[in-house]
C-alpha cells in the first residue's frame, strides 16, 4: 500500500505542531520542531501570512490525517463513516481513528509511535481477544484485550516503550498490565479523553462544502 516516505519531522514543521511521529526522539532535544520551529523549505522562516478559512480547514484536516498516518482516500472513508453514524460527526471521526488497533497499541505504550505500532501489528506481534490480528485499521471496542504474542515478548522495542507508562494508564479509556504485557479497552473513547489538539469541526466544514 502506498504511504508517505519523506521526512516525518518536516510534517510537524509544516503543520506547526508536534505530531509525535518518531517515538523517543520526539521527547528528546533532537526534536526538529523544537530546534527549528518554522515551516520547512527555502522560505520557511518568512512570517506565516494570513490564511483563508479554506486554508485553515485544510490544514486541520492534514494535521489529523498525518497524525494517524493515513492517506487521503482512507481518511475520506473514515469521514464518510463518521458522517453516517449517530452523534457529532467530528467526534465520531476522532473516535474511529482512536479505535484503530495501531493507535491503540501506541496509546497503550506498547510501541513508541503510531508508525512503529503499525509495523508491529503488521508483523503479527499482537493478539486481540486471543486471536492474531495483523490489520492496523482493525477497530477495537470496549472490553477487548490486546496482548503481545508469546514469541514477541522479548522484543526490546516493546519493553523500552512500556517504560513510558507509569501507572498503567496513558489515556483513561485504556489500561495496560505490564506484567502480562496486555492492555484492555475499558470503554469507547470520549472526545475529552482523546489527547489531540485539533478542532475537528473545521474538518467537517471542509468536507461539507
Ligand atoms: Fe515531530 Fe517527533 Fe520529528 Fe519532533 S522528533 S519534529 S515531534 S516527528
Amino acid at each position: 500500500m502506498a504511504r508517505y516516505r519523506g521526512s516525518v519531522c518536516r510534517i510537524c514543521r509544516r503543520e506547526n505542531l508536534k505530531l509525535f511521529l518518531k517515538g523517543d526522539r520526539c521527547y528528546s532535544d533532537k526534536c526538529a520542531f523544537d530546534r527549528r520551529g518554522y515551516a520547512p523549505g527555502e522560505h520557511g522562516q518568512r512570517r506565516r501570512g494570513k490564511t483563508s478559512d479554506y486554508g485553515i480547514q485544510l490544514r486541520e484536516k492534514q494535521k489529523v490525517k498525518r497524525m494517524y498516518g493515513l492517506l487521503e482516500q482512507q481518511f475520506r472513508l473514515y469521514f464518510e463513516r463518521a458522517d453516517s453514524s449517530k452523534g457529532i460527526t467530528g467526534e465520531n471521526l476522532l473516535k474511529l481513528l482512536e479505535s484503530r488497533l495501531d493507535n491503540t497499541v501506541y496509546r497503550l505504550g506498547l510501541a513508541p509511535s503510531r508508525n512503529a505500532a503499525r509495523q508491529l501489528v503488521r508483523h503479527r506481534h499482537f493478539m486481540v481477544n486471543g486471536r492474531l490480528v495483523d490489520i492496523p485499521s482493525f477497530q477495537v471496542k470496549a472490553n477487548d484485550v490486546i496482548r503481545v504474542r508469546e514469541k514477541s515478548r522479548q522484543m526490546g522495542m516493546i519493553h523500552n516503550s512500556m517504560k513510558r507508562v507509569r501507572d498503567g494508564k496513558m489515556v483513561p479509556w485504556l489500561v495496560l498490565d505490564k506484567a502480562q504485557m496486555q492492555g484492555t479497552v475499558l470503554e469507547t473513547p470520549a472526545r475529552q479523553d482523546i489527547p489531540v489538539n485539533v478542532n475537528e469541526n473545521l474538518i467537517v466544514e471542509l468536507y461539507s462544502k
